[in-house]
């Protein structure tokens, strides 16, 4: 499928990405999720199925597989 962004002659591809929700001021870091991502600009599209069931993760709080640190950029 051709990308949404107007100027971009790019095609999106099935892929594997981290992706990152944060909610009031907390950060939900997701490994493997399956996405389309822009082989030229990236863009990238979750199916809404994806998203609706990584809603559902953060509010199950289900213990998380790995911590990661997070730094301010300054
Ligand atoms: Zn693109």
């Amino acid at each position: 499928m051709k990308c949404n962004i107007q100027v971009c002659p790019g095609e999106y591809e099935q892929k594997m990405i981290f992706h990152t929700v944060s909610r009031n001021h907390e950060f939900f870091v997701f490994e493997d999720v399956p996405a389309e991502v822009c082989s030229v600009c990236g863009d990238t599209l979750l199916h809404p199925d994806t998203v609706r069931n990584i809603e559902t993760l953060t509010r199950k709080r289900k213990a998380p597989e790995r911590f990661a640190p997070v730094y301010q950029y300054s």
